[in-house]
C-alpha cells in the first residue's frame, strides 16, 4: 500500500491518531456545550442509553460513546460536528442502528459523540410532477414507502430491516435489497444530498436534478461513505410508477447455473420487468421453516435449487382480469414457466394467488437472517461475483464446506450476483471447533479468482478491514485514503472504519 502526506523518516500514519482523552470535568463541558445546541433533553448520558447506542445489531461491536447527541437540524448537526472539531471528540453517525458491520458504533476506548439523526425524520417534499421525494436523513425506509404509495408511486428499496433502518445509514451504506435487479441500489435512486462535512461546513444539492455536471461529484463521495466522510442530512430521490400487477412466484429450478436462463428469459419477455431474483436452496428453507412460527415450505416437493420471483408492471393492459378470472402479467408469466418446464430447465412452480400468499413468502425471505441467527453461531460472507460465476464458486465453496464439517447456509439477491453465504456447523460439529480461517481463505482466493468482491451491499465497517487491507486493490485504497485525510485530516469523523490503517 502507498504511503503519502510526509516523507518516510517522519511518516506518522495520519489515519492511526487518536481523539483528545477528555478529563472527568472536560468531559461534562463538552455535553454541556452539545446541550446548548440540541436540549438538555436530546443529549443522552444514561448509561442504559450509551450501552443501548453503543452496541451494534451483531452484538459483536460494541464502544460506549461520552454521549449521544439528537440533533433536529442540519444546522444542529453542522455545532455538534464544529463543537467536536474544537475539542477533538470523534463523532459517530447513525440512523436505524440496522448496519450489520460494526461501523455505527465507537471505537472502544475512543472518546466518541454518536450523532443520531433519529429526530430528523420529516419528508420535506413530495414532487409527484417531477417524481421525487426530499427526506430527511431519519425516515424510516418503510415510512418512505407508505409516503411514496399515497402518491400511487414507490421508493423501490426494499430489504428486511426495511421497519428500523433509515435513509442517513441506507445512503451511507449504499444499501441494496432484493429490488436492486430492476431499480438499482440506492445510490442509483440518488438525486442529491445535503451533508455536514468534517468541518462543519453544510453542502446542499437537493435540487433534483437528473443531470448536473458541474465538477466533482460530492453526493456519490459521500454515499457508500459510511459516514467517515461527512454526516447526510437529507437527500433527493426518484420514485416510480406503483405497480398495478405483480407476479410472485416461487420456482424450483434443475440447477444453480440454470438460474440464468430463466433471469434472462423473464427479463427478455417481460420487458425487463423482473424486480427481485431471490435465491432460496432447500437447506435454507428447512432452516426458515425450522426456525420461524407459522413458515411453510412453498412446493410440496422441497426445491433443491429454489427461486423466489416477482416480475411486477404498472401497465394497465398486464393488469387486465382474462374472461377466465386470470390476471394477463401472471398468466405470461405461468406460460414461459411452462416452456421452462418443457425444456426442462424449471422443475416446478407456484404463484401467489392472493396479496396473503405473496407476503407469506417474502416473510419467508426476509425471515433469513433471523432463522441463520436462532439456528445458531454462524459467519456471513456479503459477497458478489459475476452471474456466469456464481455457480462455480458455490459448488467449489459447499465440496470444500462439507468433509470439514462446515454447513453452508446461503441466500442470494441472485439476479444481481449478491450472495449471503453463511457459514455454521452442520450436524454433529461444533461451530468453534471448525477450521474457519481455512474456510474463509479458500473463500476469498475464489473470489479473487472469479473476479468477485468480498463486500456486496453491507459495507466495510470494522468487520472487513482486514480484507481491504489484504483484497482491495492497493491504488484505490491509495487514493482513499488521500481522500479521507484530505477531507477529514484530523481523522475524526467516524474514525477507525471502512479505511485500514496502515
Ligand atoms: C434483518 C436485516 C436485513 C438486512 N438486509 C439488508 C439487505 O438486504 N441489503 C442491505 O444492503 N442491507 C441489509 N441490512 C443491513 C442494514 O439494514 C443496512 O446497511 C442499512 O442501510 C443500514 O441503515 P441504518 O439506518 O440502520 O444505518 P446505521 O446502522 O445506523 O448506520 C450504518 C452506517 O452508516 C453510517 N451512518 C448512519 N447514518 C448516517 C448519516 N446520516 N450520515 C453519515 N453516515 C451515517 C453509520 O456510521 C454506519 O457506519 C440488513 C440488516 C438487517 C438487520
Amino acid at each position: 500500500m502507498r504511503k503519502f502526506i510526509c516523507a518516510k523518516d517522519e511518516w506518522r500514519d495520519p489515519l492511526n491518531t487518536t481523539p483528545n482523552q477528555p478529563t472527568h470535568s472536560s468531559s461534562d463541558d463538552f455535553t454541556k456545550a452539545c446541550a446548548d445546541i440540541v436540549g438538555t433533553q436530546h443529549v443522552l448520558t444514561d448509561p442504559n442509553d450509551l450501552n443501548r447506542y453503543g452496541v451494534d445489531w451483531t452484538g459483536q461491536y460494541s464502544g460506549t460513546p461520552i454521549a449521544v447527541a439528537r440533533p433536529d437540524t442540519t444546522e444542529q448537526v453542522s455545532d455538534l460536528v464544529k463543537l467536536c472539531g474544537v475539542h477533538r471528540i470523534a463523532m459517530v453517525p447513525v440512523s436505524g442502528r440496522t448496519g450489520l458491520c460494526g461501523g455505527g458504533v465507537p471505537i472502544s476506548g475512543q472518546p466518541s459523540l454518536m450523532i443520531s439523526l433519529e429526530r430528523m425524520n420529516r419528508i420535506r417534499a413530495f414532487d409527484t410532477a417531477a417524481r421525487t421525494v426530499t427526506v430527511e436523513a431519519g425516515v424510516v425506509l418503510e415510512t418512505l414507502h407508505a409516503a411514496a404509495l399515497e402518491h400511487e408511486l414507490i421508493f423501490p428499496l426494499m430489504f428486511g430491516a426495511k421497519g428500523s433502518c433509515m435513509i442517513g445509514g441506507n445512503l451511507s451504506t449504499n444499501a441494496g435489497g432484493s429490488n436492486v435487479v430492476r431499480y438499482g441500489n440506492t445510490r442509483d435512486l440518488c438525486l442529491g444530498i445535503e451533508a455536514v462535512m468534517p468541518d462543519g461546513t453544510i453542502v446542499t444539492g437537493l435540487q433534483g436534478l437528473r443531470k448536473d455536471n458541474t465538477g466533482y461529484d460530492i453526493k456519490n463521495l459521500l454515499i457508500g461513505a459510511e459516514g467517515t466522510l461527512g454526516i447526510i442530512t437529507a437527500a433527493v430521490f426518484k420514485v416510480s410508477p406503483k405497480p398495478a400487477v405483480r407476479a410472485t412466484a416461487f420456482v424450483s429450478v434443475q440447477t444453480l447455473s440454470a438460474t440464468i436462463d430463466v433471469l434472462n428469459r423473464l427479463q427478455d419477455r417481460t420487458g425487463g420487468a423482473v424486480e427481485a431474483f431471490e435465491y432460496m436452496p432447500k437447506v435454507m428453507v428447512d432452516t426458515i421453516c425450522q426456525q420461524i412460527p407459522n413458515v411453510r415450505p412453498p412446493l410440496d416437493t422441497p426445491a433443491e435449487t429454489g427461486l423466489l420471483i416477482e416480475v411486477a408492471s404498472s401497465r394497465a393492459d398486464d393488469a387486465e382480469m382474462l374472461e377466465d378470472g386470470t390476471v394477463a402479467l401472471q398468466n405470461r408469466v405461468l406460460e414461459i414457466l411452462g416452456e421452462l418446464m418443457e425444456e426442462e430447465i424449471v422443475i416446478d412452480a407456484m404463484i401467489a394467488q392472493s396479496e396473503q400468499q405473496r407476503a407469506d413468502l417474502w416473510k419467508m425471505r426476509e425471515s433469513v437472517l433471523e432463522a441463520i441467527t436462532e439456528n445458531g453461531p454462524f459467519y456471513l460472507m456479503d459477497i458478489s461475483l459475476p452471474l456466469a460465476h456464481v455457480a462455480q464458486f458455490v459448488a467449489a465453496m459447499d465440496a470444500f464446506c462439507t468433509p470439514l464439517g462446515v454447513l453452508p447456509l446461503m441466500v442470494a439477491h441472485l439476479g444481481d450476483g449478491n450472495l449471503h453465504y453463511g457459514l455454521a456447523a452442520a450436524e454433529g460439529h461444533v461451530f468453534v471447533d471448525l477450521p474457519m480461517d481455512q474456510v474463509k481463505a479458500q473463500a476469498f482466493d475464489l473470489l479473487r479468482t472469479l473476479g468477485g468482491s468480498f463486500s456486496a451491499e453491507h459495507g466495510i465497517g470494522q468487520s472487513k478491514l482486514d480484507l481491504m487491507t489484504s483484497l482491495k486493490d492497493p491504488g484505490q485504497l491509495a487514493v482513499m485514503r488521500m481522500i479521507k485525510c484530505a477531507i477529514d485530516p484530523q481523522n475524526l469523523m467516524n474514525p477507525g472504519k471502512m479505511v485500514p490503517t496502515i
